[in-house]
Formats: C-alpha cells, sequence, structure tokens
C-alpha cells in the first residue's frame, strides 16, 4: 500500500469517520460488530476477507487508504442486504457508495483497476442514454482494460484478454444474455441534470 499524500489523507479517524457519515447519513458509530451484514452481504466472499462490518471498522480506525481502495467498497452491488439486516439500520452499502466516490475525487486506484474502469463504463453510459445497453456499456469497459494493459507494453496479455472475452461475449450473445440493440431513457436529461447537482456539492 503506498504511503502517498492523497486528498483526505491528512484527517483523523474523528474526522474521517464524521465524514463519512455526514456524506452517507449512516450512523456508522452505532455499530456494535455483530456481523449480520456480513452474513448476508452476496459479495463479502469475493473481497478479499472485507466484510460490511470490518468496512465500517476500517474507517472507524482511519484506515482511509484501504477504507478508499479496498475490494468491498469498489465491488458492492448496493443491494441493501446488510441495511435490512442490521439491528441499527445501518446501510453499509451507502458507506461503500461514498468511499467510492471519495477515492475518484482522490484520484486513487482501487485494488484492481479494472473495478475503476467498469464504474467509469457504466457510470458514463446511464449518464449518455439514461440506461445501460450490454454491447456499448461492455465495449468502453473492454477498450479501458486494454488501455491499461497497452501502456504497460503487455501486448500477449492483451490477445489473451481478447481472446477470452470474445468467447465470453459470443457465448453470452448465444445465450440471448448479451443484446446488440441501444435504447435511451426518456428520463436520461433529468438523470443529467441530477448528476450536474450532485457532482457541484462541495464537501470538505
Ligand atoms: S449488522 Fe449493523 S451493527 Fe451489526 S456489524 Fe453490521 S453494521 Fe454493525
Ligand atoms: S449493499 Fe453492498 S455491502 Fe451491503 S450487502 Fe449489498 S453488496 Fe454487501
Amino acid at each position: 500500500m503506498s504511503t502517498e499524500e492523497f486528498q483526505y489523507s491528512h484527517l483523523s479517524a474523528q474526522v474521517f469517520t464524521s465524514e463519512i457519515m455526514a456524506r452517507s447519513g449512516q450512523d456508522i458509530t452505532s455499530c456494535y460488530q455483530c456481523k449480520r451484514c456480513a452474513a448476508g452481504c452476496p459479495v463479502a466472499e469475493q473481497t478479499d476477507m472485507v466484510t460490511p462490518n470490518r468496512l465500517i471498522r476500517m474507517v472507524i480506525l482511519g484506515d482511509i487508504e484501504q477504507a478508499l481502495t479496498n475490494q468491498l467498497t469498489w465491488k458492492c452491488l448496493f443491494c441493501h442486504t446488510c441495511g435490512t439486516r442490521c439491528p441499527n439500520n445501518i446501510k453499509t452499502g451507502r458507506v461503500a457508495d461514498t468511499l467510492k466516490k471519495m477515492a475518484l475525487d482522490a484520484g486513487l486506484d482501487p485494488q484492481n483497476p479494472e473495478y475503476k474502469n467498469f464504474h467509469k463504463a457504466f457510470f458514463n453510459h446511464s449518464l449518455r442514454w439514461g440506461k445501460i445497453n450490454e454491447i456499448g456499456m461492455m465495449g468502453e469497459y473492454e477498450l479501458r482494460n486494454i488501455w491499461d494493459t497497452m501502456k504497460k507494453r503487455k501486448v500477449r496479455k492483451i490477445i489473451s484478454h481478447m481472446k477470452a472475452r470474445s468467447q465470453f461475449a459470443w457465448e453470452m450473445f448465444r445465450q440471448k444474455r448479451l443484446h446488440l440493440s441501444f435504447h435511451s431513457s426518456k428520463g436520461r436529461d433529468e438523470i443529467s441534470r441530477l448528476y450536474k447537482k450532485s457532482a457541484g456539492r462541495k464537501w470538505i
């Protein structure tokens, strides 16, 4: 883990916790580590042991860089299972979403950079079309991954990646899980306005 300075790196554990609580609207200090959230989280087994309760602990202890870059912050599906199970009504998904936005503001990459590419492709695509068109979003995601790999001059890796992804895409298409059509949502201007409004909000 790098020890470089980044926006928020100077904050004390107390200030960081207050900031997360203000932004996410969740009273994480009421967490008593009962782990009910961890038992229901659908991605907890793929986050390198970072469960929702551990994410809250990281924030409270002021492990800022880890909180912003760990796998749960970036893999959280925002399904709210943790919130419905929590006896203190803590929606850890909102905490994870807040941390992800702060990591993007600070220019910090997640532990696996592909998560950031997925996030960007998903976000750009929803903003542009008001909904997700699978072929467009996945295309942008793969191009971003390829570009990152090209910057590292790993040509073989690009070829094997493209081969594996083409096979995967073909299989999804064959099973009618990948659609080639593009649709836009009637409310996309409204989505764009909401985004601009929230992006202009000043925090610390
Ligand atoms: S369920 Fe709620 S109180 Fe229990 S560990 Fe999770 S966040 Fe904390
Ligand atoms: S909202 Fe996120 S942290 Fe909570 S259960 Fe769903 S995936 Fe896990």
